[in-house]
């Protein structure tokens, strides 16, 4: 059983390889950063899909009278995100019908059971080797500068999750796969749920609720892409050369609409006065916001000569609401105006 079993994880990762391929999707994201876009690739595949309430279920694949795909709005953007992955696959692999409920999720390859459905379990395969390809995660810890030991670590591993765009629990699953941490450690960070590290990533700031990621962005991230959804906050750290007179202009956030609810210095570890230190700001995105922020490091006084700036693309959009995906409506829109 084990052997098929792994030949089914190999046949899901494989066809989306081959996909991935198809649609130079690394190509793609090594020029602009950020998370597979699923919904675009299905979209680009030609393959419909809409999004509903589903009654108990995640998502489904149906297959008569043409293929076609369903996912739920009722879940937060990273389930949406590996559930498109996942009836993308069964449609790839030619499958039978399926309806999926939360056993998706909770059916990671490491909890491999004897007697599984090996349709299911290469449609896993698939939505892994999709979503968190090796080469994306080396891409990601590459421009973070994270090694494999910082893997150990919750907030790197919950940080690198936003940035795949994936859930938590799911990419400390997939490290195992990838032998990248043993199983006992994935155990370990599982103790730690990603509430208490938006806890303490907002320090001071209380929001109305915890479901809402929280993303602390610095000048690693500067050029990529970011998608996440409405109830997201960000923390934004960076150098600031406050000894010539260099500070970051904040207003330009609050004219791009942004809330700021945190905005502190935080010393570097070292004595000797006039050193540089840390912006510390935390800000929450105004509804449905989707565009570049550029923020600069001016002197109060003189506005027009910056030290360095920082530019980001934001798209604070999601999760999928009920009807087509945000891919295809723009690219419907786009289409449109052209
Ligand atoms: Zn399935």
């Amino acid at each position: 059983m084990a052997t098929s079993y792994d030949l089914a994880v190999r046949a899901g990762a494989q066809a989306a390889g081959r996909i991935q391929r198809s649609l130079g999707l690394r190509q793609q994201i090594e020029k602009t950063g950020g998370a597979v876009n699923i919904f675009a690739a299905i979209h680009e595949l030609d393959v419909p899909l809409l999004l509903r309430p589903l009654d108990g279920l995640l998502g489904a694949f149906l297959n008569f009278p043409s293929p076609g795909i369903l996912v739920t709005t009722q879940r937060p953007l990273s389930i949406q995100r590996f559930t498109a992955a996942h009836e993308l696959g069964h449609c790839i692999l030619d499958h039978q019908p399926s309806l999926d409920d939360d056993n998706i999720l909770r059916r990671m390859p490491i909890n491999a059971e004897p007697g599984q459905d090996l349709q299911e379990v290469e449609a896993d395969g698939f939505a892994v080797a999709f979503m968190m390809p090796k080469w994306l995660l080396a891409l990601h810890m590459k421009r973070q500068h994270w090694t494999t030991p910082d893997l150990r670590r919750p907030n790197i591993v919950y940080q690198l999750s936003l940035r795949l765009g994936v859930s938590y629990e799911a990419l400390c699953w997939t490290l195992v796969r990838y032998k990248m941490i043993p199983n006992k450690q994935a155990r370990e960070l599982l103790q730690t749920r990603p509430r208490f590290l938006k806890e303490a990533l907002l320090a001071a700031y209380t929001p109305n609720n915890y479901r809402g990621d929280v993303w602390m962005l610095t000048d690693r991230d500067a050029g990529a892409r970011i998608d996440g959804s409405r109830n997201d906050l960000f923390v934004l750290k960076l150098k600031e050369h406050s000894n010539g007179g260099y500070l970051w202009n904040i207003e330009q956030l609050r004219e791009s609409g942004f809330a700021i609810v945190g905005n502190e210095v935080e010393s570097l570890e070292s004595d000797s006065v006039g050193d540089p230190g840390f912006r510390r700001v935390t800000a929450q995105p105004p509804e449905e916001f989707r565009g570049r922020l550029i923020l600069h490091e001016t002197r109060p006084w003189d506005e027009t000569q910056s030290l360095s700036h920082i530019e980001m693309d934001l798209d604070f959009t999601g999760p999928e609401e009920e009807g087509l995906s945000r891919a295809e409506r723009r690219r419907r829109l786009m289409l449109e105006a052209a």
